[in-house]
């Protein structure tokens, strides 16, 4: 399993009830104020920290509880365990019903459209071999890196779409055990007769540079719609609440930068769209952060998972002050 497996970017905690109800509150603020407000150009620039390379910084006053921005993903994938239960697209929730004879199902046609992108491609061949790799070795990111060289080999996506991100340092050992995912990906792909220019990109070295970003941009996502609902009634909303969903890359949610008490957080209502929301007021110029890991965790552990993890030593106020 990678050692990574547990530690990519957490959601921001709905864990106690209070902290829900909160959520719950600011949910409904944000709904009347979206009715009544013109979309505005999000209150963000991406531009250079002093000391974590670049970071988003807030261009005006951000109230907290309001919606700084809303991102859709470049690539995500259901969870393989939950990949009956949910949108094989979006990754919103579905009934059972919705699957029929099917392994896969799509919300709605919009997303049978979209998908299209990747699962014209992606169907020219049967994945068994592949997805029990990843199943049996627990691995969620490969799915990732496949849905993308579907995109690529359609000509949706450019093979150099997530270069901007910042790569994990891998070791030796990593990049070894990538090699039997790349050769199933790669026999996928020509087993379904897909002309060989048309996967030239799709070299061990792609796919070794694709999951070094995956690894430390992906997010988790786990989805709060259940929360939403039944929020008052039934305390199973918060175990659902806490199940992922699946995995995604985003871009620009991918330049915020970490902080053990955030100013920021990213939630997902009900599908893989990306909400960045304000937790408390922040100033103009203030650097916005999200809190990759979960901030619940006592200092030692937090700086052990960050490190690992993602390869840095956190120096934020809460941190220094040896909370
Ligand atoms: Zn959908
Ligand atoms: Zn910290």
């Amino acid at each position: 399993m990678s050692p990574l497996f547990r530690y990519s970017r957490w959601l921001s905690s709905f864990k106690n009830p209070q902290s829900q109800k909160k959520q719950l509150l600011a949910f409904s603020a944000f709904s009347s104020e979206a009715a009544n407000e013109k979309p505005r150009p999000p209150p963000i620039r991406v531009g250079l920290t002093e000391s974590a390379g670049r970071g988003v910084f807030a261009t005006r006053r951000i109230g907290a509880g309001d919606l700084i921005h809303t991102a859709k993903p470049i690539v995500a994938h259901p969870s393989l365990s939950g990949i009956n239960t949910v949108c094989y697209f979006c990754l919103k929730k579905l009934n059972l019903t919705d699957f029929k004879s099917h392994s896969v199902a799509f919300c709605s046609s919009e997303c049978e459209v979209n998908a299209k992108v990747f699962y014209d491609v992606e169907t020219k061949e049967d994945w068994q071999a592949f997805d029990d790799y990843c199943r049996t070795q627990g691995l969620k990111y490969p799915l990732l890196v496949k849905r993308l060289a579907c995109m690529v080999i359609s000509g949706a996506a450019s093979a150099e779409s997530l270069d901007i991100l910042l790569p994990a340092s891998l070791s030796r050992d990593m990049i070894l055990e990538m090699e039997e995912g790349f050769g199933l990906l790669r026999s996928g792909f020509v087993k379904a007769n897909i002309a060989d220019e048309l996967i030239a990109f799709l070299t061990k070295q792609w796919y070794i540079n694709m999951l070094a970003r995956i690894r430390i941009n992906a997010f988790r996502i786990e989805l709060a719609v259940g929360l939403h609902e039944d929020l008052l009634s039934s305390a199973a909303a918060c175990i659902e609440a806490e199940v992922a969903v699946g995995n995604a890359v985003y871009m620009l949610p991918s330049f915020y930068n970490h902080d053990c008490d955030p100013n920021t957080h990213i939630i997902w209502i009900e599908n893989a769209d990306a909400r960045l929301k304000a937790l408390r007021d922040i100033e103009a110029d203030e650097e916005l952060r999200i809190c990759y890991i979960d901030a619940s965790m006592d200092h030692d552990a937090r700086q052990t998972i960050l490190l690992q993890g993602f390869g840095f030593e956190c120096n934020c106020l809460r941190c220094k002050s040896g909370d």
